[in-house]
């Protein structure tokens, strides 16, 4: 399986070339020349239940990198991100997204119980597998960087800690991040994980990982690799649990799927699965008011706002949704020329009008609500009164009441942090402290590890020319 650009420019690449990479040449973003046709069948959707996940992964796993990965080598990498734990890491739950009907045809996919508490912990438990095995055949080590405001970094950071041929450097906007999330990333206790608490905002974080980016000489030297939301590896993954979801509920004929959304990772990823045969309705992008998805999906025209908003769903405070490209490409009729020149209005003007007939595509297949923090309060009342204590996230309630609004069933929605991630706005809404599960309860005991540096390119390229065990 080959995977070419969005924009069209950049040479074809295998699965794993695309995955280690991130972003194509051309700036475009990497898709399969063509969508797998060996998960649409009865013997593949009769499996998936939450009792096979580590068997639908490696079979979806199989699908998408074609001869880069033998069907021996997709099981293995399957089995240790879900099933053979290393010793001391935190277990999952049997059916690792556990499906919980949660009223009359509304049906809630808890996505929560990887090791730090978010949906992130699922594709990034693979990714840790699937790059030891890249980097073993190809006898490299990688530096991988990051830039978090709030989940990435703590699922990279569990995923990777301890991994022997990849170092991690994690940037963080000073005072920005919450306790918990923060700890996530400071109290690994891992050798080959750095924590950089960067004296600015997350823009400053990430134009200092883009800049190290863009600096052909230095990424090369430190073998510089990102696992953020465009990385092809989280989308794969991801579409594992919409697969076993939507074929668990095949009897109520195709639920649609309420995705809390900012990145447009996600959300794609359910797409991805329903292009490869899982029986899903529509796909509703449930936005806070960091709305750009919502907003185009009623108008047709894809704007970036003026600025961001800071809501009580962090996670989700984005104002450019990355992953929508690959969308777009498919709604263009997979014309790279097309997505070139509507991205240089954008990058030019901050927007483009999405052409008529691909912006029909994208309403048939999608349907979108913006929530309001009010209203984010008001729902994680309602599911802990509701639903016998259940505590929502604030994420996960953005969700919620966007099924609400839109009030077409079935419907599954996406729990994506557990509520002890967020206690004081779960507390706040709820007046119910929400406990940290077991196999992290000693969070706040753990001793933290991290460095404070200038918001500057230079100060970090130097500690990565320090410590990275990758440079050369
Ligand atoms: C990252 C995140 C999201 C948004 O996911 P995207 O793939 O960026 O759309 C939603 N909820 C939580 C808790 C997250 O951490």
């Amino acid at each position: 399986m080959q995977y070419v650009s969005t924009r069209g420019q950049a040479p074809p690449v295998s699965f794993l070339d695309a995955v280690l990479a991130g972003m194509a040449p051309d700036g475009g973003l990497y898709v399969p020349e063509a969508w797998p046709r060996t998960l649409d069948n009865e013997e593949f959707r009769a499996l998936c239940t939450t009792d096979h996940f580590s068997e639908v992964a490696r079979r979806v796993l199989h699908a998408f990198a074609g001869e880069a990965l033998t069907e021996a080598e997709a099981a293995e990498i399957a089995q240790r991100a879900y099933l053979r734990r290393p010793s001391g890491a935190a277990p999952w739950p049997s059916a690792v997204t556990p499906l919980r009907q949660i009223g009359d045809g509304a049906w809630l996919l808890e996505l929560f119980h990887g090791p730090s508490l978010s949906f992130k912990d699922v594709a990034m438990q693979l990714i840790a597998p699937l790059y030891e095995h890249a980097l073993a055949r190809r006898n490299e080590r990688l530096s991988v960087v990051c830039a978090t405001s709030g989940d990435t970094g703590g699922a990279a950071v569990e995923a990777l800690k301890h991994t022997d041929r990849v170092d991690l450097f994690v940037l963080t906007p000073k005072g920005r991040v919450s306790e918990v999330q923060r700890r996530f990333m400071t109290a690994s206790g891992a050798a080959n994980v750095y924590a950089l608490d960067i004296e600015g905002d997350f823009d400053a974080c990430q134009a200092i990982v883009k800049s190290l980016f863009a600096d052909a000489d230095f990424s090369s030297r430190a073998r510089l690799s990102g696992v953020n939301s465009i990385n092809w590896a989280r989308i794969v993954a991801q579409s594992v649990y919409f697969h076993i979801a939507a074929n668990t509920l095949a009897a109520h004929a195709k639920p649609n799927f309420v995705v809390p959304t900012g990145n447009f990772g996600d959300a794609f990823s359910g797409w991805v699965a329903k292009q490869c045969g899982a029986p899903i309705g529509k796909i509703v992008l449930a936005t806070n008011a960091n709305d750009i998805l919502t907003r185009t999906l009623n108008s047709g025209r894809y704007a970036r706002a003026t600025h961001s908003q800071e809501t009580l769903s962090p996670a989700m405070d984005i104002q450019v949704a990355s992953n929508f490209e690959r969308i777009l490409f498919e709604a263009v009729g997979r014309d790279g020329a097309a997505v070139r020149q509507l991205y240089a209005s954008f990058a030019q003007g901050g927007g483009f009008d999405i052409p008529p007939a691909a912006f029909a595509r994208l309403q048939a297949e999608f349907g979108a609500a913006s929530i309001d923090d009010a209203a984010t309060l008001d729902e994680m009342r309602n599911a802990a009164a509701e639903w016998g204590g259940f505590l929502a996230c604030p994420h996960t309630a953005v969700g919620l009441r966007a099924a609400r609004q839109i009030d077409s069933k079935p419907s599954v929605v996406l729990a994506t942090a557990h509520p002890a991630k967020f206690p004081e706005t779960v507390e706040r809404a709820s007046g119910q402290h929400p406990p940290l599960p077991q196999h992290c309860a000693d969070l706040f005991a753990r001793t933290e590890k991290f460095d404070t540096l200038p918001a500057e390119a230079e100060a970090v390229k130097r500690t990565i020319r320090e410590r990275s065990r990758a440079w050369s």
